[in-house]
């Protein structure tokens, strides 16, 4: 199959040859015929697949025909990182056509958007929180609307935007053509999904496997020699664009620094950067002016950077949800990339699970060129589960023996003497307060908060930014 078999618009197919597409992706392939009959879709489909214009194309194709300046397509998207992609997709790919896009989010001036959609734009790609505002202040005139979508809508649901969505589907026309668009389907999202689609057709690729073209290992390391990994690693491998997760904006911060006092090109992604700041590290990365990007999960949404040839897990991701998109960001679009995970102890109950996810064993690594000391990486970490399955079966074992009649033998280190043995009290200090102690709790963690590398309590994981950055042009011909 080939692009020319979709029988789109020849200004269409000139912006589609601009990008470079040369056949379509799977999920192109599958939607677009469905889009274009005018069918409403649940797409189940992974980062990194071609959905954004497996949407587009049939949109711009619909736009053009029919009055022109008017709202006609509404996307909607969770972060704003996501929303610029698509309305980049969309210049890119309407850029022969007379179609506007504009984008909508917070965190910037109004301003501009309320003049682009006075000017009139066909393609309104908005976040869910500024596009309510501009709802409710008249900005938005959605009577025109033919086609809804919903982008990642499992992320909307994530970050709390589930009500957001159902307030905005009270001001869309009944009569409309929906996309609804997902990784995975937890129930709420089937329930919103059901409540927005009407007799929808179901396009599912590759769902939430990783793409298969990521070369995927871990590396087992202690929680203090993660930083000299990476720095070791980044010395010894042939890279091109990098992009390094952490857990929290305080970690990327950090670790960007670190790397760019070893003269790395390097540049954090952190949701506390203002969205001039974000922007400029994304175009910054994307042009190759920095060679490493250090982001946290919620920044990294919509990055797309074609030459990502690894993605680095300097933190284990939370879920495995996480890990798909955050290794989706390399081997876009057919292309090879590498994905590894640095993992500590605590981490091994992660990486079970990720191994679940991809039906198979990922790849345990050592990096010759680092020093480990006395930590030997081959054996560390040795599975929870398999000392689980262990420990059931010596269990197993004991009580088998007692069913044939063997007793189970006393206490015979004579000190306890059939006595049960207690649990130590918690000590109590000098007011007679009792303290917590520091054994590591059932899950294996420290009944203490947890603290970062650094041995600090993280400090900004939860925190949210009330800066106010700069306005920025948001208007382009599509
Ligand atoms: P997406 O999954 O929409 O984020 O797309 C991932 C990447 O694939 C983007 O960089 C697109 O520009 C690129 N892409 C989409 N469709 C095609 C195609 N048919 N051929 C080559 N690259 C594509």
């Amino acid at each position: 199959m080939n692009f020319n078999d979709f029988s789109l618009d020849e200004r269409i197919m000139r912006g589609v040859q601009a990008a470079g597409y040369e056949t379509p992706t799977p999920i192109q392939q599958q939607a677009i015929p469905i889009v274009t009959a005018g069918s409403d879709v649940l797409g189940l489909a992974q980062t990194g697949t071609g959905k954004t214009a497996a949407f587009l194309l049939p949109i711009l194709q619909r736009l053009t025909t029919g009055p022109l300046r008017k709202t006609r397509a509404l996307i909607i998207a969770p972060t704003r990182e996501l929303a610029e992609q698509i309305h980049e997709s969309a210049q890119q790919l309407g850029k022969f056509t007379k179609i506007r896009s504009m984008t909508a989010y917070g965190g910037v001036g109004k301003g501009p958007q309320i003049a682009g959609l006075k000017r009139g734009t066909e393609i309104v790609v908005a976040c869910p929180g500024r596009l309510l505002d501009l709802i409710g202040d008249r900005h938005v005139n959605l009577k025109n609307l033919d086609v809804l979508v919903l982008d990642e809508a499992d992320q909307m649901c994530d970050m709390g935007f589930l009500p957001d969505i159902r307030r905005i589907l009270r001001h869309v026309p009944a009569e409309r053509q929906t996309l609804f668009f997902s990784a995975t389907m937890p129930d709420d999202i089937r329930n919103l999904s059901s409540d927005m689609l009407t007799n929808p057709q179901t396009v599912q690729i590759g769902m939430i496997a990783p793409a298969e073209t990521v070369t995927q290992a871990w590396y087992p390391v202690p929680q203090k020699k993660k930083k000299d990994l990476l720095f070791t690693f980044l010395d010894a491998t042939a890279t091109g664009q990098v992009l390094v997760f952490t857990r929290t904006k305080y970690r990327a911060r950090n670790l960007a620094r670190d790397l760019e006092r070893r003269k790395f090109r390097a540049i954090a992604l952190q949701g506390n950067m203002s969205q001039n700041q974000r922007q400029k590290a994304i175009v910054g990365f994307k042009q190759g002016k920095f060679d490493i990007l250090i982001a946290t999960d919620i920044a990294s949404r919509g990055i797309d950077v074609s030459g990502v040839t690894h993605v680095i897990n300097f933190d284990m991701p939370s879920t495995v949800d996480a890990y798909t998109h955050r290794i989706g960001r390399t081997g876009r679009a057919e292309q090879t990339g590498e994905a590894y995970t640095f993992a500590n102890e605590e981490d091994a109950d992660m990486v079970r699970d990720i191994e679940k996810l991809l039906e198979r064993k990922l790849e345990r690594r050592r990096l010759a060129e680092f020093d480990y000391g006395d930590f030997d990486p081959d054996t560390a970490f040795p599975e929870r589960q398999q000392q689980q399955r262990r420990k059931a079966k010596s269990k197993n074992s004991r009580n088998a023996n007692q069913r044939n009649g063997q007793k189970r033998p006393h206490n015979s280190g004579g000190q306890n003497n059939g006595q049960r043995r207690r649990k130590p009290k918690a000590k109590a200090d000098a007011n007679g307060t009792a303290k917590p102690n520091n054994r590591p709790n059932r899950n294996g963690g420290s009944n203490n908060p947890p603290r970062n590398a650094d041995g600090n309590k993280p400090a900004d994981g939860t925190r949210r930014s009330r800066r106010k950055p700069g306005r920025r042009a948001i208007v382009g011909k599509a």
